[in-house]
């Protein structure tokens, strides 16, 4: 793993999110994360989502809350996703402009935490560069705070995980008779590990993992999964494809990098490459999408592509997540 260091000794994020009794306080990994939990948010989500056309599912759960959201890198889809899921269940949702935040002059993380915590802010929603980032505020946080990791580094983006894993059990059910090929840069993927990691505990049957070998993970990062160098072996009778971006922020020497084209024309998924897939087998994607390179433009608008309803899970996901928490927070 090639994880920018915030601090090495911030390592089991899974014994911080759950209280002594097993509830879960904090989102920080899906990595240990247990069946029963993973399987009690997945129902929960399933919960929140309302027909195509209809009005979205509200609630007052969070009636009186108060959410951050402090997003240090740039995020489209899950700022805006964990900003309409705290709204959706009542709550107030703060979204922090990290140009023009305080950190930017120089103050620490957890001063700018403090400072929320003089606010009232229930739980904070955190997406940052560095590893240990969001367990190091949630080990520093008041007992009335919630932290939720929504992308940390290359390590790992749970909710993330949970809306893949959410929209493949909508579309196949059964987790031990799926096989599950995700293609692309899985060594800088935090979606990657994110998806591998509650897979391997829901008792996945087969998690390929594809990639030029400049992009492969080590072998002992997800040692469950099988990793494949080539496209055609990695597609082959797959229930679900999930193509990934290439994270070229996260990748500090280029060399053995693939050019674009070269990169489309053995690792992108086409619609000739997709015949090898199970003729049922559903496409996914994080976003963003780079038409052209990971994904071809046909596939990604294709009846077989998921890519919208994982955006719509994702809204849904966050509210479990986010109505659990403050559960958790509400028995103290
Ligand atoms: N949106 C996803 C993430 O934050 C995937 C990506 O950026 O490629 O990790």
């Amino acid at each position: 793993m090639s994880s920018s260091t915030f601090n090495p000794d911030l390592k089991d994020d899974a014994d911080v999110q759950l209280n002594a009794d097993g509830s879960l306080r904090h989102l920080l990994t899906l990595k240990g994360l247990s069946k029963d939990i993973l399987i009690e948010l997945l129902d929960s989500a399933e919960a929140f989502l309302s027909p195509e056309g209809a009005l979205p599912v509200r609630s007052k759960a969070l009636n009186g809350r108060t959410i951050a959201n402090l997003f240090f890198e740039p995020s489209t889809r899950t700022r805006a996703s964990f900003d309409l899921a705290g709204k959706r269940l009542g709550a107030d949702v703060l979204n922090l402009d990290v140009n023009t935040s305080s950190r930017k002059k120089g103050e620490s993380i957890l001063d700018t935490i403090y400072t929320l915590e003089a606010m009232q802010v229930d739980i904070m929603v955190v997406r940052d560069a560095g590893a240990g980032v969001p367990a190091y505020i949630a080990r520093n946080a008041k007992d009335f705070v919630s932290v939720l990791n929504a992308g940390e580094s290359d390590v790992s983006h749970p909710t993330q995980g949970l809306l893949d894993i959410l929209t493949m059990r909508q579309y196949r059910q059964d987790f031990e008779n799926m096989t599950v090929a995700i293609v692309g840069d899985i060594q800088h993927s935090r979606v990657a590990r994110s998806a591998a990691h509650g897979l391997e505990t829901l008792g996945i049957g087969e998690l390929r993992l594809v990639s030029p070998p400049a992009m492969a993970p080590a072998a002992d990062d997800m040692p469950f999964a099988k990793l494949v160098d080539n496209l055609d072996d990695g597609l082959r009778d797959a229930d679900v494809v999930m193509a990934l971006r290439i994270q070229r922020e996260r990748i500090g020497n280029l060399d053995g990098i693939p050019g674009i084209d070269e990169y489309f024309a053995n690792f992108g998924i086409s619609r000739e490459r997709m015949k090898l897939a199970k003729p049922t087998a559903i496409v996914m994607h994080p976003g963003p999408m780079n038409r052209g390179i990971e994904i071809e433009g046909i596939v990604a608008d294709s009846p077989q592509s998921v890519i919208t309803k994982q955006v719509t899970n994702g809204v849904a996901v966050r509210m479990a997540v986010l109505e659990r928490v403050m559960r958790t927070l509400d028995a103290r």
